[in-house]
C-alpha cells in the first residue's frame, strides 16, 4: 500500500489533448486524473456519449442540474453559449436565484422551465439523490425538446439487481431510512447529498415507465480516453 503508482497515455474526451491518465490509488473512479484537465473517468465518459450522440452539441440550448465545477460541467459552460446551470437550494424558491451565490434555484422534481425548452439536459451523479425519481424524469422529459436528450451519470450499484429505494419521505415529510443512511459531497451543500436510490440497470426500464423517453446504459471502457473504472455507466433517454 501507498506505493501504488499507474499511468497511461491517451487522448482526454473532455480536454481533447494528448494527456497521461494517472492514478495514486487503485479505485480507479475517484483516482484516474487527466493531466489536462482533471478529470475522473466518469466525465470522460459522460463526455463520450455526448459528443457521439450530439456531436454539435456546442451549438445546443444545453442545462445542468448541479454543475461540480469541473470536467464537462466546466467544458460545457465554457464552449456552449446555450448553455445553463441550475442547483437546488432547500431555502430559495424554485426559479429565483441565490441571494448570495446568485445561481438559480431548481428542484428536479418540480422545474419552472416551460415544456420543450432544452436540447441537452446534463446530470452527474444527481439521480441517486432524489426523493421521487419519477417526478425528477418526468419533469426532465417535459422541459427537453422532442429530439433532446437527458445525458446522465449515476453510479448503478446494483447492476442486474433490482433498484432499492434506500431513503423515502414519510407523508409527513419525514426522512424513512431503509437502509443504514449514506452521504456524497454536494458541492454547494457540507452536510452531503442522502443517497436515496440503489440504481441498478434497470434504471433504463424505469425510466421508460414512468417518463416514456426510451433509455440506453452505455457502459464503456476505453483506457486510451481514459474510461475505466467501476459504476462509470452513463445512461441516454431519448425524447421523441
Ligand atoms: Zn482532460
Amino acid at each position: 500500500m501507498g506505493d501504488f503508482r499507474f499511468s497511461h497515455g491517451g487522448t482526454c474526451p473532455i480536454c481533447e489533448r494528448d494527456v497521461e491518465f494517472t492514478a495514486k490509488f487503485t479505485w480507479f473512479r475517484d483516482h484516474l486524473l487527466c493531466s489536462g484537465c482533471g478529470s475522473i473517468p466518469r466525465e470522460r465518459a459522460l463526455m463520450r456519449v455526448i459528443a457521439e450522440h450530439y456531436p454539435d452539441y456546442r451549438k445546443l440550448v444545453v442545462h445542468e442540474s448541479s454543475p461540480c465545477g469541473r470536467g464537462v460541467s466546466t467544458k460545457l459552460a465554457r464552449e456552449c453559449p446555450g448553455y445553463s446551470y441550475s442547483h437546488y437550494f432547500e431555502n430559495v424558491p424554485p426559479g429565483e436565484r441565490h441571494p448570495e451565490r446568485g445561481e438559480r434555484c431548481e428542484n428536479l422534481e418540480s422545474l419552472t422551465f416551460a415544456d420543450n425548452t432544452f436540447d441537452l439536459f446534463i446530470t452527474q451523479d444527481v439521480m441517486e439523490h432524489i426523493f421521487h425519481p419519477e417526478k425528477a424524469f418526468r419533469e426532465i422529459a417535459r422541459v427537453l425538446r422532442p429530439g433532446g436528450a437527458h445525458i446522465f451519470t449515476a453510479p448503478l450499484v446494483n447492476k442486474a439487481k433490482p433498484s432499492e429505494r434506500r431513503a423515502e419521505l414519510s407523508p409527513a415529510g419525514d426522512i424513512v431510512h431503509h437502509f443504514e443512511p449514506e452521504y456524497h459531497g454536494n458541492p454547494v451543500d457540507p452536510k452531503g447529498s442522502l443517497v436515496t436510490m440503489n440504481w441498478g440497470y434497470d434504471i433504463a426500464a424505469h425510466i421508460y415507465e414512468t417518463a416514456k423517453t426510451p433509455s440506453v446504459v452505455f457502459q464503456i471502457d476505453d483506457l486510451d480516453a481514459g474510461i475505466r473504472a467501476e459504476y462509470i455507466e452513463v445512461v441516454a433517454s431519448f425524447k421523441r
